[in-house]
C-alpha cells in the first residue's frame, strides 16, 4: 500500500470507549473533510483495508472511528500512515465509564450497548502517547454545562502547576533532608536552610551529596513512572516498581538507597516473601508513618492531565497505600491530600481547595457507606497538635499549617523544615502542593539548578 504523494495526506485515529463522544466529534470537526471508517459499519477487516487504500490512493484524508482502547490497536494504524508519509494526529476522548453509561442510557435501539461492554473496553483502555508515533495527540472532553468540546494538545496540559507539583515534591525532599532527625531548636536559622547546610550543624547524612533526594522523591516517581506505563494505576507495577527501588536504586540518584522507612522495609520485604500486594501494608496493623502520603502527589497529577474523576483519585490514593501503609487512617490521609492537589490544579486558592477536598471526601464515603474512613477523617481534620513528625496524621497537619501560614515555595518549604523531625517528608509533602499552587516558575531557580539527578525526569517531559 504506497501512495506516490503524501504532502498534505492526514490520518485521524479516534481513542476513547463507546459512548465517549467520539462519533459526535466527528460530525462536528470532521464531517465535510474526512471520510470515516468505522469498524462496527464495515464489519470486517478486508473491507477495512480495501477503504483505506482507496483514501491512500485518492489522497483523501480520513477518520478512524473505532474505540482504539490498546496500543497495538493503533499501531497498524500509526504504521500504516509512516509508511505511506502521511500526518498521524490522535485525539483521546474523555473516558469516564459513568458519563458514558448515562450517555449510553439516552441511545435507542440497537444503538444501545450493555454497560458491560462499556467496562469492558475501559478495562483495556491505555492511554496513548507520543512515542506511539503520533505527529500530534489531543485530549477531547464534553464541556458538562454547554455541551460543547473541548480540545487540548496533550503536551500543554503538562503546564507550571504539574510540573511545579512534581519538582515541589523533589525539591522539599532534597532541601529538608540534610535536617531530619533534629528538634526544631536545632534547626539551622531561616536563611541558613539550604542544600548546603552552615557549618555550624552537623548535617544528619554527611556522605551524601546536597542536593540529593531521599527515599520520598524516589517513590514518588516509581508512582509516576507506574501511572505513566501502564496508563493507570495498577497495585502490582507499582509494588514492583517500589522493590526495584528498594533492590536496585530505581528512580533513586546514583542509584543509592537510603532513608528507608521502617515499615516500608518491612512490608516490601513480606512482599518480596510472596505476601499479596494488598496484604504487605498490615504486617504492621497500627503503623501510620506518613510513607505512603509523602509520594502520593502522582495520582493527583496523572489524573488531572488525563480528565480522571475524582472518585477515581479517592480510590487510587487509597490503593496506593496497600503495599506498604494499609491502616484506613494513611488511606484517607492520601485521598485528602491528593484531593486537595487536584482542586489546586484546577486553580481553585489553597485554603477553599482544602475545604473543598474534605466536603467531597465526606461526601465520598457517606456516598459509599464508609464509616470507619469517615471517623478517620473527622480526626484528622481537627485542629490538632503538630510537630513536623512522621504520623501521618501530624504530617497533614504540619502542612497544612505551613501551607496556609506562608505565600510562596520557599517560605512553605523553609516553614516545614523549620518545624525539625521528619523534616524532608514535611517538605515534600508540603512542596508538592505549593509547587502546584504557586507553579514551577515559582520556585527558585537554585533549587532547581541544585537539584541532583532532575535528568531522570527528561522521560516524563517534565
Ligand atoms: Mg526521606
Amino acid at each position: 500500500m504506497q501512495i506516490s504523494e503524501g504532502d498534505g495526506m492526514e490520518i485521524i485515529i479516534f481513542i476513547g470507549i463507546q459512548a465517549s463522544g467520539k462519533s459526535e466529534f466527528y460530525k462536528h470537526k470532521f464531517y465535510k473533510t474526512h471520510v470515516r471508517l468505522n469498524l462496527d459499519m464495515l464489519k470486517t477487516r478486508n473491507r477495512e483495508k480495501i477503504l483505506i487504500e482507496a483514501c491512500l490512493n485518492a489522497e483523501q484524508p480520513f477518520v478512524i472511528d473505532n474505540t482504539n482502547p490498546k496500543s497495538e490497536d493503533r499501531k497498524r494504524y500509526v504504521d500504516l500512515a509512516k509508511e505511506n508519509e502521511c500526518k498521524v494526529i490522535g485525539y483521546y476522548f474523555e473516558s469516564s465509564i459513568n458519563k458514558s453509561i448515562e450517555r449510553n442510557k439516552t441511545r435507542e435501539g440497537k444503538e444501545r450497548l450493555p454497560d458491560l461492554a462499556i467496562r469492558s473496553t475501559h478495562s483495556k483502555l491505555k492511554l496513548p502517547t507520543l512515542e506511539e508515533g503520533f505527529d500530534e495527540l489531543y485530549y477531547v472532553k464534553i464541556d458538562e454545562e454547554d455541551h460543547n468540546f473541548i480540545v487540548e494538545e496533550v503536551f500543554k496540559m503538562i503546564n507550571d502547576k504539574t510540573k511545579g507539583a512534581i519538582y515541589g515534591v523533589l525539591i522539599g525532599d532534597a532541601l529538608g533532608f540534610p535536617y531530619e532527625f533534629n528538634h526544631k531548636d536545632l534547626i539551622p536559622k531561616w536563611e541558613d536552610i539550604e542544600f548546603t547546610p552552615p557549618n555550624y550543624f552537623k548535617r544528619t547524612y554527611p556522605n551524601i551529596d546536597p542536593g540529593t533526594w531521599s527515599d520520598d522523591s524516589a517513590q514518588t516517581l516509581c508512582l509516576l513512572d507506574s501511572l505513566v506505563s501502564c496508563g493507570k494505576f495498577d497495585l502490582k507495577d507499582f509494588s514492583e516498581r517500589l522493590l526495584k527501588w528498594l533492590n536496585e536504586g530505581l528512580w533513586a540518584v546514583d542509584n543509592r538507597v537510603f532513608d528507608c522507612g521502617v515499615q516500608t522495609f518491612s512490608s516490601l520485604r513480606a512482599y518480596e516473601k510472596g505476601m499479596n500486594e494488598r496484604e504487605s501494608g498490615f504486617i504492621s496493623p497500627n503503623g501510620k508513618g506518613n510513607g505512603a502520603l509523602m509520594r502520593v502527589m502522582p495520582i493527583a497529577v496523572f489524573h488531572h492531565i488525563n480528565g480522571g474523576e475524582k472518585d477515581q483519585i479517592i480510590r487510587d490514593s487509597h490503593e496506593q497505600c496497600l503495599i506498604t501503609h494499609g491502616h484506613v487512617c494513611n488511606q484517607v490521609c492520601c485521598a485528602l491530600y491528593s484531593l486537595w492537589a487536584k482542586y489546586i490544579l484546577e486553580d481553585v486558592e489553597i485554603k477553599q481547595a482544602y475545604n473543598r477536598a474534605v466536603s467531597y471526601l465526606k461526601g465520598y464515603y457517606l456516598k459509599n457507606s464508609l464509616g470507619d474512613y469517615s471517623y478517620e477523617l473527622d480526626n484528622i481534620i481537627l485542629e490538632g497538635n503538630f510537630s513536623g513528625g512522621g504520623y501521618v496524621v501530624d504530617s497533614i497537619r504540619s502542612v497544612r499549617y505551613v501551607l496556609f501560614k506562608y505565600e510562596d515555595y520557599e517560605s512553605v518549604v523553609k516553614g516545614a523544615i523549620s518545624l525539625g523531625n521528619d523534616t524532608d517528608t514535611t517538605a515534600a509533602i508540603a512542596g508538592g502542593l505549593a509547587g502546584a499552587y504557586y507553579g514551577f516558575s515559582n520556585i527558585p531557580q537554585r533549587f532547581i539548578d541544585g537539584l541532583r539527578g532532575k535528568e531522570l525526569l527528561n522521560v516524563f517531559k517534565l
